[in-house]
């Protein structure tokens, strides 16, 4: 590798790393489907000593979020991966708005009786950095989802902490092009690849990056000990899908702010959420802690559920399914989802692709034209 992350801007980075450097080495990443190796050279098994083709990802998204690497076969693999690192009887503060895998998880371990549960809202700085002191690990996921609050990583990732504690920031939704949580001093730094690093709905993978090499040894061991190992095909993807995330993300998120702008103004919505927006509750804060605002839009249809449903059948070019951070824009109505009950049944998530805004305003604007109020 002929380049150091420091040196050279993100978005050459992500073309650029992971790549071979000698004669004769192959300009892609090779697809490696190898689960053992001749032993001598400390490589032997791929559970336990990973892949090229693992490593190649890696290396890629450790340098965006400025720490090392380690690939997982989903990105809630990466996520219990950090869980499995806790004691029992520890503390965990997680967001009120909160991904429900990772809720889901904290509350099956509550359960059984591992750890205990403290959720704060998002945007509840002071109590963030009150629940730091005693927490043995701070979970953090922002932008939020589907409100996209966005939380104070710079103040509560500096709150005093137990020095054996971890924060974690789930990452997903800013990418590590918008936000860097290991540079305002979180621990653990966590990537559904499945996302925007991938951007094609193609592939389940996930990545978390530390910058304590201690961290790091138990993430692998604990990859290794429960086998929550990424495939091969999969982090192949991984790696073709992220050289092209900066333009992905420059295009979606221009697209989206645009978007935000006009349903805004729209008559039949109620409310839009994006953090780009000056009157999204955390602007202030996404301003100072994200360098874009994100391709991801939350808006209330007038006429409730019933009309938000009929946007999401009478839409052509947006399709209507679930997840985010692909090419293509997908929107699904968030309350209709078993356990999501408790948000506003009206409320849309957006995510936005790389199709022409004025053909997404088109197929969006016809939608909510045809939708009842
Ligand atoms: C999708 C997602 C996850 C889980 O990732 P998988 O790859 O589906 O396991 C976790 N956090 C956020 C914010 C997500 O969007």
């Amino acid at each position: 590798m002929g380049h150091d992350s420091a040196n050279i801007k993100p978005e050459s980075w992500l073309v650029s790393a992971g790549r071979g450097s000698q004669p004769g080495d192959p300009l892609n990443v090779p697809l490696v489907p190898a689960s053992n190796f001749i032993i001598g050279s400390g490589r032997e098994y791929s559970r336990d000593d990973g892949t090229p083709t693992w490593e190649a990802l890696e290396a890629v998204v450790g340098g965006l979020e400025g720490g090392k690497a380690l690939a997982f076969a989903s990105g809630m693999a990466a996520i219990a991966a950090v869980f499995d690192q806790l004691a029992v009887g520890s503390l965990v503060v997680l967001p009120d708005d909160c991904y429900q895998g990772v809720a889901g998880l904290a509350a099956a371990g509550e359960q059984r009786g591992r750890w205990s549960v403290q959720r704060i809202a998002v945007d509840d700085t002071e109590a963030w950095v009150r629940a730091c002191a005693d927490a043995d690990l701070i979970w953090l996921e922002s932008p939020s989802n589907p409100l996209l609050t966005v939380a104070d990583l710079e103040l509560i990732c500096a709150a005093p902490r137990k020095p054996s504690a971890i924060v974690g920031v789930d990452n997903t939704f800013a990418t590590p092009l918008n936000q860097q949580p290991l540079a305002f001093g979180a621990t653990v730094a966590i990537q559904s690849a499945t996302k925007f690093i991938g951007g094609h709905s193609d592939l389940l993978a996930g990545v978390a990056t530390t910058n304590d090499p201690a961290l790091w040894h138990a993430l692998k061991k604990s990859r290794e000990l429960t086998g929550a190992t990424p495939g091969t095909l999969e982090t192949y993807l991984a790696v073709r899908g992220v050289r092209t995330l900066a333009v992905r993300l420059q295009r979606a998120q221009q697209t989206a702010m645009l978007l935000a702008e006009r349903l805004e103004a729209h008559p039949q919505i109620m409310r839009v959420r994006y953090p780009g927006l000056s009157s999204h509750p955390t602007h202030a804060v996404a301003q100072r802690v994200l360098k874009g605002f994100g391709t991801i839009i939350s808006f209330d249809v007038l006429g409730g559920a019933v009309a938000a449903d009929q946007v999401c059948q009478q839409v052509k070019l947006i399709h209507h399914a679930t997840s985010l951070g692909a090419v293509e824009s997908t929107m699904e109505r968030r309350a209709a989802i078993p356990g999501q009950e408790h948000l506003p049944p009206a409320l849309l998530r957006l995510s936005v692709g790389i199709e022409n805004v004025d053909d997404l305003w088109n197929d969006l604007s016809a939608a909510i034209a045809a939708s009842s109020i």
